[in-house]
C-alpha cells in the first residue's frame, strides 16, 4: 500500500480547496484540514483507496513544489475587534505572502526546493530557514484562532497543563510574561518534548521550537507588525486579548498527535 506524503502535497492540494464542499482525511504540512477538499480526489469512483493513493502519488511525483498562502479558516474581520481586518490584511495578506514569495525564489535549484516548510525549519540556515520558519509559524498562527473559539483546554491536555504549570490560569501568566517581555522580534511557544512534557520557550527572529525537537502546540508572534495597527506600542494588550480568539479544540488536536 502506498504511503502518502501528505506534507509535499499540501501546497498543491490547497490551491483545491475552494472548489468542493467535500473533505478527504489527511494531514498538512501543520496537522490542520486545509488541504481537505480537493476537486481532483472527488473524481474517484467511490472513493477506491488503492486508486485514490496511485493518484496522490503521481501528483506528488509530478509535483513541483511552489510554496503558496494557506486559506484563512475564518472571514478577514472575523477575529475583529481583537484582531481587526486592517491587521489580517497586512499580516496575513502581506507579511505572510512575502515570506512565501521570498522562500520560492530562494529554494530555487537548492535542496531545498521540494521540501515541506516542517522540514525547512529543522535543516535549513540564514535566509532560507528566516523565511520558510516564517511561512510554518504564520500559517500555523493564523490556525491557532476562531471567531468562536473553546475557551480552555479539556482532556489529557488541561491535565498536562495542570501537572507542568500548576493551573491553566499560572500557565497563560507564564505564556504572557514571556511573550511581554520577549526582547525585539521573535515567537513565544508552548510546545510539548517527546514525552509530553510541556515547556515555554521564546525565540527570537524566526525561531521555533522544530529545531530543538519540540512540537509546537501554540505560538504568538510578538513582532510589532503583529500588532502595530491594533494595540500600537501595547504588547502586553495585545498578549492579553489574545486569549480571546485562541481556539483550545485546535491546540488540544495538535496535542493528541
Ligand atoms: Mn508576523
Amino acid at each position: 500500500r502506498v504511503k502518502l506524503n501528505f506534507k509535499q502535497l499540501h501546497p498543491f492540494v490547497s490551491g483545491f480547496n475552494r472548489q468542493s464542499d467535500k473533505t478527504f482525511p489527511g494531514r498538512s504540512t501543520i496537522g490542520e484540514e486545509w488541504y481537505g477538499n480537493c476537486s481532483l480526489i472527488e473524481t474517484i469512483p467511490n472513493k477506491n483507496e488503492s486508486a485514490m493513493n496511485s493518484l496522490l502519488l503521481i501528483i506528488n511525483t509530478l509535483l513541483i513544489m511552489t510554496h503558496t498562502l494557506p486559506p484563512l479558516p475564518y472571514a478577514m474581520d472575523a477575529l475583529a475587534p481583537k484582531m481587526s481586518k486592517e491587521t489580517l490584511e497586512y499580516h496575513y495578506g502581506k507579511h505572510l505572502q512575502t515570506y512565501i514569495d521570498n522562500l520560492n525564489n530562494l529554494i530555487k535549484g537548492t535542496p531545498y526546493e521540494n521540501m515541506p516548510l516542517e522540514e525547512i525549519s529543522v535543516k535549513a540556515d540564514g535566509p532560507i530557514y528566516n523565511n520558510g520558519a516564517q511561512a510554518w509559524n504564520h500559517a500555523f498562527f493564523f490556525n491557532s484562532f476562531s471567531p468562536t473559539p473553546k475557551s480552555a483546554p479539556e482532556g489529557a491536555l488541561a491535565e498536562a497543563i495542570k501537572r507542568d504549570f500548576g493551573s491553566f490560569d499560572a500557565f497563560k501568566e507564564q505564556f504572557g510574561k514571556a511573550a511581554i517581555g520577549l526582547f525585539g522580534s521573535g515567537w513565544t511557544w508552548l510546545a510539548a518534548d517527546k514525552n509530553g512534557k510541556l515547556v515555554i520557550v521564546s525565540e527570537s527572529n524566526a525561531g521555533n521550537p522544530l529545531k530543538k525537537g519540540l512540537i509546537p502546540l501554540l505560538g504568538i508572534d510578538v513582532w510589532e507588525h503583529s500588532y502595530y495597527i491594533d494595540y500600537r506600542n501595547r504588547r502586553a494588550d495585545y498578549v492579553k486579548n489574545f486569549w480571546d480568539i485562541v481556539d483550545w479544540k485546535v491546540i488540544e488536536k495538535r496535542f493528541k498527535k
